[in-house]
């Protein structure tokens, strides 16, 4: 089968106020690509039923597969679930397994079930149920004319459990389209325009089907090789032997050829060595320990994080030197690097991060200016420091410590300071 062709509909007015990100839209672009299905719409629409009979009829010329997602809630502003069933021709009509598994979800909430309730366990007569084990509202699959349909709650882990348990395998034995291959190359510490100058002769000699795609984001570029054709080995061969190039033409730059993020390769690092780490947090106010523990298994390699944010605590539970602050400031290297030896201590890891900055928008002095954050790792032989200056908002610039924080803890490890 030829590339199949997907648009997605998400639905709720609060899409439509900016009220809520429409997340959802983006998670399913990436899963449907990975999977080598070509999304070539998105469309948002308000909860009204003029807006969603709309976008329907007019992508339906479009598409051989639609997701739509919202407005399957308890609620009278959530219409999709009679809408589609209208549009399809069915009738609603009681799912006993939905409703047995309504029925358990109250029980075990200990609270009585309403009508309101009872009816989520309604579903069209002419469609498949998808099943949530993650909420009340039923995905559905509907199919005409060759053409799928299928209808998602708008909650997102419940969107994406459904999703992953239930429609994307069955694309997978539905649509035999194209194989397709992916190709990533991480790269630290040099913008795209530069990538690109360097990279220029490779990206000329690939061929039509292989397309290279650059994702930058906070001082990381990802570079992404898509390879589509009917022959896999030869996609796979061909699409590793260019990334291996690039590589190659990158050099101290690359950090890693898998598509995972910063976080997940530091712990993969720190657990192949054996190692153990941790942090002295100050203007990160523990956001690194929040990364670093997004990772199933992280207790392996991370032992905590030390919110050293008040001297007070630099100076109490880290043993920074009262004089060492008073002399050269709470951004300086000289207490960054009492803070990293002082974590290693107290949290007994082999390898520690410390992080001290001024985020902004205020609190920058003639000698640390706005946007200045000093960084040290340290393990029992030594003390690495960098500084970096940061010109962004106080939010950006606390990610950006977060991540070049990390960074410098990877590059530590790897033996590459
Ligand atoms: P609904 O299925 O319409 O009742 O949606 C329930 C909740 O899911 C909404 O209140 C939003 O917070 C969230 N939500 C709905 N659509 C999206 C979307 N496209 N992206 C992210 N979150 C969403
Ligand atoms: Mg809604």
């Amino acid at each position: 089968m030829s590339n199949i062709k997907a648009v997605i509909i998400t639905i709720g007015d609060e899409l439509l106020i900016g009220q809520t990100i429409d997340t959802n839209s983006a998670w399913i672009a990436q899963k449907l690509n990975a999977q080598g299905i070509d999304v070539v719409r998105r469309v948002a629409v308000g909860d009204t039923r003029e807006a969603i009979i709309t976008a329907l009829d007019e992508e339906w010329l479009k598409a051989s597969l639609i997701i739509l997602t919202g407005g399957l809630g308890p609620t009278s502003d959530d219409i999709t679930k009679p809408l589609l069933c209208e549009y399809f021709g069915g009738q609603l009509k009681v799912d006993e397994a939905v409703l047995a598994h309504l029925k358990e979800i109250f029980a075990r909430r200990n609270r009585p079930m309403l009508e309101r309730n009872l009816k989520q366990a309604e579903v069209p007569d002419n469609c498949t149920v998808l099943f949530n084990k993650m909420g009340t509202a039923p995905g559905m699959w509907f199919e005409k004319n060759g053409k799928i349909i299928i209808s998602l709650p708008g909650v997102p882990f419940e969107m994406k459990h459904i999703m992953e348990q239930e429609a994307l395998p069955r694309f997978k034995t539905r649509f035999t389209g194209d194989a397709i291959v992916h190709k990533t190359v991480f790269t630290a510490g040099e913008g795209e325009s530069y990538i690109a100058e360097k990279i220029a002769p490779i990206e000329a000699a690939l061929p039509a089907y292989i397309k290279l795609a650059y994702l930058p984001d906070s001082g990381f570029v990802r570079l992404r090789l898509t390879a589509k054709g009917s022959n896999d080995q030869q996609l796979e061969q061909e699409t590793a032997a260019f990334q291996q190039q690039l590589v190659a033409l990158l050099g101290d730059i690359v950090i890693a050829t898998e598509d995972l993020p910063l976080e997940q390769l530091l712990g993969k690092s720190a657990h192949k060595a054996g190692l153990t780490f941790g942090f002295a947090e100050s203007c990160t106010g523990g956001y690194i320990g929040h990364f670093v523990t997004q990772v199933p298994g992280a207790s392996a390699w991370f032992k905590g994080s030390i919110v050293s944010y008040d001297n007070e605590v630099k100076e109490n539970v880290l043993g920074v030197h009262k004089s060492t602050i008073e002399n050269y400031g709470a951004v300086s290297e000289q207490t960054i690097t009492e803070m990293a030896k002082g974590a290693l201590k107290a949290l007994n890891v082999d390898y520690s991060l410390a992080v001290s900055g001024v985020l902004g928008p205020d609190g920058g002095t003639e000698r640390v200016k706005v946007g200045t954050v000093w960084m040290a790792v340290a393990n029992k032989e030594k003390v690495v420091t960098k500084i970096h200056t940061f010109f962004y908002d106080r939010e950006r610039n606390k990610e950006m410590a977060a991540k070049m924080g990390m960074l410098l803890l990877w590059k530590f490890i790897n033996g590459k300071l």
